[in-house]
Formats: C-alpha cells, sequence, structure tokens
C-alpha cells in the first residue's frame, strides 16, 4: 500500500534524522561536500607552529581537507 509505505519512509528519516542529530560532533570533522567522518590520513607534518598538520581525504568522494591539531 502505498501510503502505508510513505508513513514507513517518513518514519525512517526522522529516526536517522535523530540519530544523525544525537552523534557527538567535536569528533569530527566531516567532509564539506560529503558530510561523511571517514577520511584517510595521506599526509602529517609534525609541529606546525606547534600544531600538527594533516591532510585528509575523504573516503567517500576524495575530497582533500587540511586540518590541524594542537599538540597536547
Ligand atoms: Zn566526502
Amino acid at each position: 500500500m502505498p501510503t502505508q509505505h510513505a508513513l514507513d519512509s517518513t518514519r525512517a528519516r526522522e529516526k536517522l534524522a535523530a540519530m544523525n542529530k544525537a552523534e557527538p560532533v567535536d569528533v569530527g570533522l566531516r567532509c564539506p561536500n560529503c558530510h561523511c567522518r571517514h577520511f584517510y590520513v595521506v599526509y602529517t607534518r609534525p609541529k606546525v607552529n606547534g600544531r600538527t598538520m594533516r591532510r585528509r581525504e575523504c573516503r567517500h568522494c576524495g575530497r582533500r581537507i587540511v586540518t590541524y591539531e594542537r599538540v597536547g
């Protein structure tokens, strides 16, 4: 039944949205292109002005981003 199906998919979408909202934000680092969180580290350069530079590449779309992490 199309009506029931539409209801189910709406519910599934709401559940997914709730799950995404519950995810901790401070872990990452999301791909600006596809919003996934899975990166390869393709290059690490230690200590640039006291920070570690990492070049990462998105596993899904290949988008490259650079992050700077303060060394604790
Ligand atoms: Zn991506």
